[in-house]
């Protein structure tokens, strides 16, 4: 039976590599994958799936107005096997119940992989979806600096400082992303006040 497989972790967990180690698995079996990513994540151009172990491969960009199931059916005569999505956080609650439909109506499995959570530890809306609807759900893992287990995605500014308030989804700036275990997002944060 084909299932929608949400498989989601901290930055540096990893989630890019998986999902193209997942196309290739498919694809050596001879069958059809459709390569997707959210347009809103351009950092390595918006129709690339790339990891920094040093792959990448051509994906379909979705702006947050297509309707995922459409074009699926619209491509129904080139047949997709498999669905396979990177950062999928990015997808609207509606994109992600257009996967959902695609699983059940042409028994095609989808695989999601993306964060759940933003740098505020609030989850993206893409994600709330994902879990309530997902037929199986995955924790991918990644560590923080001090060695546990890193669920927090902390933006850090060009000076190194834990930021936590702003946008979720921040696009063209200084910021970058930080994978810590929630101790040590605290205590980065209070150095900070007391600084
Ligand atoms: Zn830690």
């Amino acid at each position: 039976m084909a299932k929608l497989y949400f498989r989601y972790g901290a930055m540096g967990s990893s989630k890019s590599a998986q999902a193209l180690i997942t196309k290739f698995n498919y694809e050596e079996r001879g069958m059809r994958v459709w390569l997707i990513k959210p347009a809103a994540d351009t950092r390595y151009g918006a129709d690339k799936v790339y990891s920094r172990i040093g792959l990448e491969q051509r994906a379909d960009s979705i702006s947050e107005e297509m309707d995922l199931l459409q074009i699926f059916r619209d491509r129904e005569r080139e047949f997709y096997d498999v669905v396979i999505a990177d950062e999928a956080q990015f997808f609207t609650p509606a994109q992600i119940e257009q996967l959902r439909e695609i699983v059940d109506r042409y028994h095609v499995p989808v695989f999601c992989f993306g964060l759940r959570t933003d740098f505020r530890t609030r989850m993206f809306p893409g994600s709330v979806r994902l879990f309530e609807l997902a037929d199986s759900i995955t924790e991918l893992k990644t560590v923080c600096a001090c060695g546990s287990k890193a669920t927090v995605n902390a933006r850090v500014d060009a000076e190194g400082n834990v930021i936590t308030e702003g946008e979720q989804v921040l696009l063209g700036g200084n910021e970058s992303y930080q994978p810590m275990c929630h101790k040590c997002w605290k205590k980065a944060q209070e150095k900070e006040n007391e600084a």
